[in-house]
């Protein structure tokens, strides 16, 4: 691609996208940040995971005159962020500590000489003398700011790296800078503008919604074999991803769905750097691999046919759930994002609050995140209105989440709350004791356990008040009450205690509405369409097999990630259209002019063999 070194024409950024991208036409939001950039200007864009960011710096690098040069925290995956610009013909490279002195000169080279229209950046490269003196030397056509988020200090992923990325606009004062994130609430946002300087440039903020995922929250019973029926019933040979909190369960979980048959793959910390290289390279490459990961996997993996993210333990705010589950269904395809939780989660989470570091500020600041995340999963009203009312978004019932699918009831709790809160004050107030939620039901129920009878604790007058309701439906209880801040829970063994707004509960001048978990819990059934080739015709099938076989073929030839060759989604649109010449192959979307030249034929033979 060659910029015009004079006059840009209005319809440039569209021509690009038709002819590099194969895309016909812009998404919501694309056209205007493009123009906005083209013409010079700083934008700071907010935009759901999977919305296409990535064309809103791309094109205006493309399209205006100069090397658009682009930060990102992400160094394991800028290889093949630059293989997939070069499939397309566009002239990429990056700089990063993982190339030895002769790469890097090869790529300042290009630099200098022009030769590049996008050049990627890790942060701590901007702070080394060298670098800032290379760029003087080039012509630069903009900076963008991938993963802006990065820069707020309090947020899941802060780099203090990204805290000197403000000199840019000091020092390229005439540069336009455009920074994405999609991260986004207020607090954020704020923080992002202010820490990069960023107040001036036009703020663009998509809809975060992402219809196409089903969102689902379900009562943790047996993880692990909730996990198992999931993907047996719903997502057989399907690459998705499982979140788990501790290294411990990654691996365990990983352990278990390969004895079960799963192609699965760990991911954490602990692992040395290889095998996390080799394992994410495999989910990205291979199909249908399911990767068991703490949150430390994920960021900037763009791989557009992840059908599931799971999450078995639960999240610590609602911010890192919706960017962790929006890894999704970024091609736009049907996908599930289901959250299995339960009261051992929170009293883990408080735990981790109690005594985590930093000053009370910071302790309340997470327990205001968990509260919301806790809200979130005891709702009875539509998952998706909830996470968009997150961010400030306003929104109607969605239809695809578990409430709206199979709606709960909601029951009056108020008596089963009283009765549980009146158990721990006797034990409080009677006995000096405090139990666990185990112990506390138990005496509900009016079980004869040996911890029961060992503290006579059948001699309270609460003992056996219960029995109108089962251990599960008392777990709900507590949960609840939890998640509604009417209990409190402290210490190593999640002892439950009271708060001050217990008070009003048993003084009966509250009523506690309670989630009645459905008999029949939400299913995908109506909506699935889980695996790639689903609802295509019956005659599209085998041609979109051989077509998947070609691909897989030619990815491997290459040493790249299939989707790099094709998409999903371009390749059913081949197989149910078949055209018969390359002009017509020409205008499928994801077509672009290089990808037609190099693969055209190919395609063509395949379709006839
Ligand atoms: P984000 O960075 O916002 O998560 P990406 O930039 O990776 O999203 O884009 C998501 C997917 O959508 C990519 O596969 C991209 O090629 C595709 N895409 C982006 N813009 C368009 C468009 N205008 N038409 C068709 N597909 C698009
Ligand atoms: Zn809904």
């Amino acid at each position: 691609m060659t910029s015009p070194d004079t006059g840009l024409e209005a319809d440039d950024a569209l021509r690009v996208l038709n002819r590099v991208f194969g895309y016909q036409s812009f998404r919501e939001g694309q056209q205007e940040i493009i123009d906005h950039v083209v013409a010079g200007h700083d934008a700071l864009v907010l935009m759901p995971t999977g919305a296409g960011k990535s064309l809103c710096y791309q094109i205006p690098a493309l399209v205006r005159k100069g090397v658009g040069v682009v930060v990102s925290p992400l160094i394991a995956l800028m290889q093949d962020q630059v293989h997939a610009l070069t499939a397309l013909g566009v002239r990429a490279g990056f700089l990063n500590s993982t190339q030895d002195l002769d790469e890097r000169r090869q790529v300042e080279s290009a630099f200098l000489a022009g030769e590049l229209d996008l050049l990627y950046l890790a942060p701590e490269r901007l702070r080394v003398d060298s670098t800032l003196r290379l760029l003087d030397r080039g012509a630069i056509s903009l900076f963008a700011i991938d993963e802006a988020h990065c820069v707020a200090q309090w947020g899941h992923d802060f780099r203090p790296d990204y805290l000197a990325l403000s000199m840019l606009h000091e020092r390229w004062p005439t540069v336009p800078r455009i920074a994405l994130t999609a991260t986004a609430t207020e607090a954020t946002h704020a923080e992002i503008a202010s820490r990069l300087n960023l107040q001036e440039a036009r703020h663009f903020v998509a809809s975060f919604d992402r219809p196409n995922i089903q969102y689902r929250i379900a009562p943790k019973s047996e993880p692990r074999r909730q996990l198992l029926n999931l993907l047996r019933t719903e997502h057989p040979g399907d690459a998705g991803i499982v979140y788990c909190l501790s290294r411990a369960s990654v691996d365990k979980t990983a352990e278990f769905l390969v004895e079960s048959g799963v192609q699965a793959l760990p991911y954490h910390a602990g692992l040395d750097a290889r095998t996390r290289a080799a394992n994410q390279s495999r989910f990205l490459r291979e199909d249908g691999i399911v990767m068991v990961a703490t949150i430390a996997f994920g960021m900037g993996i763009d791989k557009p046919d992840v059908r599931f993210v799971v999450h078995l333990d639960l999240p610590k705010s609602v911010e890192g759930y919706y960017q962790e589950t929006g890894r999704a269904g970024r091609d736009g395809l049907p996908s599930t994002a289901w959250l299995a939780y339960g009261l051992q989660d929170v009293v883990q989470q408080r735990k981790m609050i109690d005594t985590s570091e930093g000053d009370d500020a910071h302790r309340r600041r997470l327990g205001s995140h968990l509260d919301a995340m806790l809200a979130l999963c005891e709702t009875v009203e539509c998952r998706r209105v909830r996470l968009l009312a997150y961010f400030g978004q306003k929104s109607d019932a969605c239809g695809n989440c578990d409430t709206c699918l199979v709606p709960p009831e909601s029951w009056d709790g108020t008596i089963a709350a009283q009765k549980l809160l009146s158990a721990v004050v006797r034990l409080q107030r009677e006995r000096r004791q405090k139990f666990g939620a185990g112990q506390i039901i138990d005496i509900l129920l009016g079980k004869q356990t040996p911890k029961v009878i060992q503290h006579g604790h059948d001699s309270l007058t609460v003992f056996g008040i219960g029995t109108e309701l089962s251990d599960t439906e008392w777990r709900g209880v507590v949960r609840q009450l939890l998640a509604q801040g009417f209990l409190g829970v402290e210490g190593d063994y999640g002892t439950l205690v009271l708060t001050e707004a217990s008070a009003e509960v048993l003084s009966r001048s509250r009523e506690v509405l309670m989630r009645r978990e459905p008999e029949r819990p939400a299913r995908a059934a109506k909506t699935r369409r889980a695996p790639a080739s689903a609802d295509l015709p019956e005659e599209a099938m085998p041609v979109f097999e051989r077509l998947r076989a070609w691909r897989a073929a030619t990815a491997k030839e290459q040493g790249v990630p299939a989707y790099v060759i094709f998409h999903d989604a371009t390749l059913r649109e081949i197989a149910t259209g078949s055209p018969s010449s390359l002009a017509e192959l020409g205008e499928v979307s994801g077509v672009g002019e290089n990808k037609l030249a190099k693969y055209g034929q190919q395609i063509l033979d395949t379709l006839t063999a």
